[in-house]
């Protein structure tokens, strides 16, 4: 039986709040001192996926980083903090701009913890089974004697859901994940990739940073939202699938919670996961805003084999919002985008619809836009329940949204 903790934590404002949290919810799956003995060196694997400040809640937050670093040293281990960013500007991984924007580089500074970027760090090849067949991982992640996954509690566009899992993605360094895109295209196939990657770089805990997390068009293109959460457990799947039922999400529609599952990484069944502290029925939150590509997952199967092809969806840029920061041509990994005049043009021809794009534009430019007549009635019905969905969570009038 996995265990997985949840605690309130109002916010991020009182640090003395945050660390009492997080050690509360350690306390109650066994104290910090089950997973870091002391002199171990202990690699805390944060969310720094774009230089965002950690206001817009895109990043694991400073304060609680800080939290994690106290508890490795209290429990007499060597903290790292480490990741590699999504997205590429100048020819690499915006990871030292990322750390910068994020407050990681302070909290790493303030807490005496060693800050660890991943894309200069080197890498080592590890076989693998799956659609990638070498995987090449970041060599601290290997040699770290703990492992712990850090998550932001979050949507996400491709996969629904990020969390203790998809955040391993990470310790691939720099263009290298931009590889694993173009070599694992569809989303099964990249969700594979991602329990790979769990089950090479072995966390032994994740302690999730639920306190604010992102609905709507995550990882970074949606809208933050206050949770009050943090959760704890040593069974990344089962701290997932935990998660996910929180924002309302079926844990198993969580292709890498499912496949996690069923490669026994971890469990999903709520049968098998033991949730101690806050009940789950006081903490679910029943009006999260999901990706709007999410209603595509409430479909029944057979249904969604039918009408697929005339549901999908593709990139589409507003030239209007557009800042031309090239981020996005730099960083498809398709090179499907180059630019032309100072906006994106795509060639759909090239492009996978892996939501690259979308997930690192700095101004929310991109959307995914339904092609087919049909598509495009379905995308305004979902479109409208967004605009409905928004009214409600800002307490604003039927009228008021019907006005947008
Ligand atoms: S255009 Fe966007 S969605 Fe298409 S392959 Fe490039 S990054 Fe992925
Ligand atoms: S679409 Fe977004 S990422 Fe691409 S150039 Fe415009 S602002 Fe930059």
């Amino acid at each position: 039986m996995a265990k997985v903790s949840i605690v309130k934590c109002p916010g991020y404002g009182k640090q003395e709040e945050v660390d009492a949290a997080v050690r509360n919810a350690l306390d109650l799956i066994g104290g910090i001192e089950r997973f870091v003995q002391p002199g171990q060196r202990a690699l805390l694997k944060v969310n720094a996926l774009t230089p965002k400040p950690p206001e817009a809640a895109v990043t694991t937050h400073p304060a609680f980083i800080k939290a994690m670093v106290r508890e490795v040293k209290r429990a007499g281990g060597i903290p790292m903090i480490g990741d590699s960013s999504a997205g590429i500007i100048a020819g690499q991984a915006p990871t030292a701009q990322t750390f910068r924007a994020t407050g990681i580089e302070q909290a790493a500074e303030e807490s005496g913890a060693r800050l660890v970027n991943f894309d200069i760090s080197g890498v080592e090849p590890v076989e693998c089974d799956g659609p990638v067949k070498v995987l090449h991982i970041a060599r601290p992640v290997l040699e770290a004697d703990v492992v712990i996954s850090l998550p932001k509690l979050k949507t996400h566009s491709l996969t629904l859901f990020t969390g203790a899992v998809k955040n391993m993605f990470g310790c691939i360094p720099g263009h290298r994940k931009a590889e694993y895109h173009r070599m694992a295209p569809v989303v099964t196939e990249f969700s594979e990739v991602l329990v790979d990657i769990l089950a090479k770089t072995k966390p032994a805990l994740a302690v999730m940073d639920g306190i604010t997390g992102m609905e709507g068009n995550g990882p970074s293109g949606g809208s933050r939202r206050d949770i009050g959460l943090i959760l704890a457990g040593e069974d990344c799947v089962a701290l997932d699938a935990v998660a996910s039922r929180i924002i309302g999400i079926d844990p198993f529609r969580v292709l890498t919670t499912s496949i996690a599952h069923n490669r026994r990484l971890g469990v999903g069944s709520p049968e098998s996961i033991d949730i101690v502290g806050e009940s789950l029925e006081n903490v679910i939150i029943r009006d999260f805003c999901l990706p709007s590509t999410a209603f595509l997952e409430r479909m029944p199967r057979f249904l969604l084999r039918g009408v697929f092809g005339m549901l999908k969806a593709r990139p589409e840029i507003d030239r209007h919002i557009c800042k031309g920061c090239r981020f996005c041509v730099e960083s498809c990994p398709m090179t499907a985008m180059k630019m032309v005049g100072n906006v994106p043009e795509i060639d759909y021809n090239k492009c996978i619809s892996c939501l690259c794009c979308q997930e690192l534009c700095p101004g929310k430019a991109i959307e995914m836009k339904y092609i087919s007549p049909v598509g495009k009635v379905v995308g305004g019905i979902i479109d409208s329940n967004k605009k409905r969905q928004r009214a409600r969570l800002s307490d604003k009038g039927e009228e008021e949204w019907k006005q947008e």
